[in-house]
């Protein structure tokens, strides 16, 4: 088992592909915390993972809420002694032209993606440094490094994870603690089933045209990326033995942005 009695807490963790992690991690022998706005969800996928409740547990948060934050992981650290891997992967997406975006809509996202994850870091690390060793995970995009039509504040949030991933890689080194980012294609999730409809109106094509023209054109075989190759890309930064791989980023996505 490759991570056996780490304690990890998965943000966004009740859907898509941060569940899949906390199954995944589990799997690997790991103790993991679901942190999610959505209790019930939360619940249970901690259930799912361990009817005991022993190995899995559910954390109440809402990843802009400093006090949610601060509180929720104190409660992991309190349940399970000690804090190893924090994956910042809770995020959202809001389709529209640049032109007619609205500023609120522009706020929440920039919020949940960057407030969230400077929020958790924070806490995580303050944990972290005590224990003198832990490793944080980014959940970039593609749109980390590239950038589409109708997703400004995406693009504008995902590329800034790269620059905050940088800066916990310095700052945290002296501490043992090392930062990295995974970068996944478009995936299967609810986040993505919502805008195949909504960009096809957007762009005005069918919703079997955004899939073939926009989401999978530059793939070097046409295919989604799966919420399993993502969590595969968690576990590999959570299981590095060393500060040799941090600051460092990763695409998952069947070739369609290369480096
Ligand atoms: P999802 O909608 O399936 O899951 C997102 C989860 O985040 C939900 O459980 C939701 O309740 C939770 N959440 C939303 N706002 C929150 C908040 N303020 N506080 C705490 N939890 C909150 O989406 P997903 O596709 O699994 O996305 C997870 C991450 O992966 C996001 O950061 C997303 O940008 C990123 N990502 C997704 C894709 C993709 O194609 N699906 C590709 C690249 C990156």
């Amino acid at each position: 088992m490759r991570l056996e009695n780490k304690v990890t807490l998965i943000t966004g963790s009740a859907s898509g592909i941060g569940k899949e992690i906390a199954i995944i991690y589990a799997r690997e022998g790991a103790k993991v915390a679901i942190a999610d706005l959505n209790l019930k969800a939360a619940q249970a996928t901690a259930l799912e993972i361990d009817p005991s409740g022993k190995t899995a547990i559910a954390v109440a948060m809402n990843v802009t809420d400093e006090a949610q934050v601060d509180r929720g992981i104190a409660q992991v650290v309190e349940a399970f002694g000690k804090l190893d891997v924090l994956v910042s992967n809770a995020g959202i997406q809001i389709v529209d032209p640049l032109v007619d975006f609205e500023f609120s809509k522009w706020k929440k996202l920039l919020s949940i993606h960057l407030d969230g994850a400077f929020l958790t870091t924070r806490a995580a690390l303050r944990q972290m440094y005590k224990q003198g060793s832990g490793s944080v995970i980014y959940m970039g995009s593609v749109h980390s490094k590239e950038a589409s039509k109708l997703k400004a504040p995406y693009v504008t949030a995902k590329h800034g994870l790269i620059g905050l991933c940088k800066v916990v890689a310095k700052e945290g080194a002296e501490h043992g603690v090392r930062a990295n980012v995974i970068c996944p294609g478009f995936v299967r999730t609810p986040l993505v089933e919502k805008q195949i409809p909504e960009q096809a109106k957007d762009l005005g094509i069918s919703e079997q045209e955004v899939i073939d023209d926009v989401m999978l054109k530059d793939t070097v075989d046409h295919e989604f990326t799966t919420v399993e190759d993502v969590a595969e890309a968690a576990v590999f930064f959570a299981s590095f033995g060393s500060n040799a791989l941090t600051g460092q980023s990763i695409i998952v996505s069947h070739g369609w942005f290369m480096e």
